[in-house]
């Protein structure tokens, strides 16, 4: 839960503004497991809602589409979206709402996380991926299906025949 006080914006004058630092180690929001986020959030009164802005640093532990392993990405989420007043409606589009001054971020983070994770993370540009033959992680060393394959194409069939003579 990223749960912040809102009580001096919800009752301020439209165009007044706060900012607020975010600072979160490691955490569980919603599937993802957070390493770390972190950055600045701007909150602005409008005059039926509060629009908040700002960009954050994130690391989410993921699995790598290759190789398997998991592994940390580091994503820059950029932010501006609505925050409703009490009384109003939640929306898919408007998830997040102040009750009893306060409000949880949570949903809303979530949904800016999951649109920046790549829907096929790579643990590294040069990830080798699993040998298909013996599932072996090949960034941790050659298997020897490799050298295998490599010796069969050697001997050709025909040549085997000339061999028996
Ligand atoms: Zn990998
Ligand atoms: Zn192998």
């Amino acid at each position: 839960m990223i749960r912040l006080n809102l009580t001096t914006l919800a009752h301020a004058k439209p165009g007044f503004r706060q900012t607020v630092k975010i600072k979160l180690g490691a955490a569980e929001i919603g599937e993802l497991s957070v390493a770390c986020l972190r950055g600045e959030l701007k909150f602005t009164r409008m005059a039926d809602d509060i629009l908040v802005e700002g960009a954050l640093y994130a690391e989410v532990e993921t699995t790598c589409a290759r190789c398997l392993a998991e592994f940390v990405a580091s994503l820059e989420i950029r932010l501006a979206d609505e925050i409703t007043l009490p009384g109003a409606e939640l929306t898919p589009e408007h998830p997040v709402r102040v009750e009893n001054g306060w409000v949880d971020l949570t949903p809303l983070l979530l949904q800016y996380i999951r649109l920046e994770l790549p829907s096929n993370p790579i643990c590294s540009p040069n990830c080798q991926g699993l040998c298909p033959h013996c599932g072996q992680n090949l960034n941790h060393g050659e298997c020897d299906c490799a050298e295998e394959a490599s010796e069969e194409a050697a001997i050709d069939p025909r040549w085997q025949a000339l061999r028996q003579l």
